[in-house]
């Protein structure tokens, strides 16, 4: 479960067109980086697929079923945001019980699911801890257990390393993908930082002005870019 396309998908802002009619086929547990300069609409396009938005046109299909009338709650991902979103109040057990807690998953449910998150993330020894007490790659991973613990079908991220230091990015780059390779659950990350989306991604969708530019593999975008926007970007000597 995890397989996503959007078909003709458009979305205008009053009289703004910022994402043109576009298809894009997402496979079950592929890692897909939507990859561009800012404001060319990476999050737009994130946030449409979420629910978040709603589409000005076209339809998103989450494993062959239309989700474009369903809320956020009902489509089945998890987004993970940049900024960390953390009850500062709650202990970390707490913040990664929240969305069960709101779902009415029994106790033992959530202990197993709390459990699960914390080992995979490396936290079991801060569950009782706040926010506040733990650093800026510990309060990432925080927010990415809260949202293992959905057992989504899709993972959002929004550029989820750009509030962290240059050293820690690298760290969380390769946690990300571990997650992956262990959940081998679908991950669509949005960055625009092309390094990441070379070392991350199974298939790159390079963004511009809305568009998509081309779509594949970091090798076939390096080997074989499209047009010299791409080549520019990805930085391969077209
Ligand atoms: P990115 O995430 O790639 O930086 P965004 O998706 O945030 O880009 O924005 C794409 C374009 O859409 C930008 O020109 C931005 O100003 C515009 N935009 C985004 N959200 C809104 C909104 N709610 N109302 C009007 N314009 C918006
Ligand atoms: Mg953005």
């Amino acid at each position: 479960m995890g397989r996503i396309t959007l078909e003709g998908v458009a979305k205008r802002f009053g009289e703004t067109e910022v994402i043109p009619p576009l298809n894009l086929d997402i496979e079950d547990g592929e890692f897909v980086v939507f990859v561009g300069p800012s404001g060319c609409g990476k999050s737009t396009l994130l946030r449409l697929i979420a629910g978040l938005e709603d589409v000005s046109d076209g339809r998103i299909l989450i494993d062959g079923v239309d989700a474009t009338p369903l809320s956020p709650a009902k489509r089945g991902l998890a987004m993970v945001f940049q900024s960390y979103a953390l009850y500062p109040h709650m202990s970390v057990r707490k913040n990664i019980a929240f969305p069960m807690r709101m779902a009415g998953l029994d106790e033992a449910e959530q202990k197993r699911r709390i459990d699960n998150a914390a080992k995979a993330l490396n936290l079991t020894d801060y569950l009782d801890r706040r926010p506040g007490q733990l650093s800026g790659g510990q309060r990432q991973r925080v927010a990415i257990g809260r949202a293992i613990v959905r057992e989504p079908s899709a993972f959002l991220f929004d550029e989820p390393l750009s509030n962290l230091d240059a050293a820690l990015r690298v760290g969380m780059r390769l946690e990300i993908s571990e997650l992956h390779n262990r959940l081998k659950t679908t991950m669509i990350y949005v960055t625009h930082d092309q390094v990441e989306a070379m070392t991350m991604a199974d298939k790159i969708v390079v963004l511009h002005a809305g568009r998509i530019e081309q779509v594949g593999s970091p090798l076939e975008l390096y080997r074989n870019p499209r047009n010299v926007f791409v080549a520019g970007f990805i930085g391969s000597p077209k």
